[in-house]
């Protein structure tokens, strides 16, 4: 079923386009467990030699792929240093705990954007009373900071005294290729400053199942065995890491499209009373916006909103999130700030 014209609930609705499913139908494929999928072969090189690593791992989800870099990176008794909104901590049921014994311990950053300052004394000491602190998790886009773009500075500064004091890092890059598109600086000097990164190809990039974790050879060759462990591994997984492939070649330079896109339904959405952005700019194509509590509630606007034919995911309290994609064209803009407007008259 194709989504309704006017789902912006999330970007991983997006399904595969005519042109994808064609490369998926001519795949070659063999058995990846053997490791004999040229496909998913020649996806896992592509994507490490875009980020300038040794290797990396195709893997069913972002969450395993994350999780799988967690618990590389940190055994039973260790700890991670994370923003408090991230996906890592929020929405993958806490994986690292559950199956590793590894705890979090999260800061809250302005916007989702966390400061060197706040880390630099989160550091335990070598001592038996306390956890060992060894890694430190970033996401960018940041979804949950309506598509926060980390300032570069930030992210370099962060890994550089992460690394000086032998703390890992590691970047949950769900859309990474939207901070690359929105601001031009390549994946690989995104990548340069983290140890493992996760890349997810069922969001905006448009395929319908994947991620792809990128680092050095050893952490990759632990992330095979991790893999089978969680049953992440795959056979003929090549149909869909032709999917992947196809993604990357087509479909990153028109993720800026749906950057205008956010961008137009930010301004337009800051122009309706009642209505507010959480942050007054739109980065990359997530737009967080919050409903006026004398006007209804989040849960309450978005099923109004879904009487009018515009899909948008309330996402607690008065929160309201909104995501452009490839199956929400452009031209829709205009119909769903009127539906949105309409929406805050009705409740007036
Ligand atoms: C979607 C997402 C993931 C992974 O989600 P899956 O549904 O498991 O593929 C990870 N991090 C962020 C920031 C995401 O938005």
């Amino acid at each position: 079923m194709k989504p309704s014209p006017s789902d912006y609930r999330s970007d991983t609705l997006t399904q595969p386009t005519a042109a994808m499913r064609a490369a998926i139908a001519a795949a070659e494929v063999g058995d990846d467990v053997f490791g004999e999928d040229p496909t998913v072969n020649r996806l896992q090189q592509y994507v490490a030699g875009q980020l300038g690593k040794e290797a990396a791992i195709f893997v069913p989800s972002g969450t395993m792929s994350n999780q799988i870099a967690i618990l590389g990176h940190c055994q039973s008794g260790d700890e991670f240093l994370c923003e408090a909104g991230c996906h890592i901590y929020n929405y993958e049921q806490g994986a690292f705990a559950q199956i590793g014994g590894v705890i979090s311990r999260t800061f809250i950053g302005h916007g989702g954007i966390l400061e060197l300052s706040q880390l630099q004394d989160a550091i335990r000491p070598d001592n038996a009373h306390v956890v060992r602190t060894r890694l430190v998790s970033l996401e960018n886009t940041h979804n949950m900071a309506g598509g926060r773009i980390q300032p570069y500075e930030n992210v370099a500064a962060i890994c550089s005294w992460a690394r000086k004091h032998d703390l890992a890092t590691h970047l949950d890059g769900a859309r990474l290729y939207n901070a690359v598109v929105a601001t031009g600086i390549s994946a690989a000097d995104w990548a340069q400053h983290f140890d493992s990164i996760n890349i997810c190809f069922s969001k905006g990039l448009g395929a319908p199942v994947g991620s792809i974790l990128v680092g050095s050879a050893d952490f990759i060759a632990l992330a095979h065995r991790r893999r089978k462990c969680l049953g992440g591994a795959m056979r003929q997984a090549g149909v869909l890491a032709a999917a992947a492939l196809y993604a990357l070649e087509h479909h990153v330079d028109r993720l800026d499209e749906d950057h205008r896109h956010a961008r137009t339904l930010g301004e337009g959405i800051a122009s309706i009373s009642g209505l507010q952005l959480e942050t007054p700019e739109v980065d990359t194509n997530i737009v967080i916006f919050n409903v006026d509590d004398r006007l209804s509630t989040g849960e309450a606007f978005v099923d109004a909103l879904a009487a009018r034919g515009v899909r948008m995911l309330a996402i607690g309290g008065q929160r309201v999130r909104a995501v452009t994609h490839l199956d929400v064209p452009l031209e829709n803009v205009d119909d769903t700030i009127a539906a949105l407007q309409a929406c805050a008259a009705q409740f007036e």
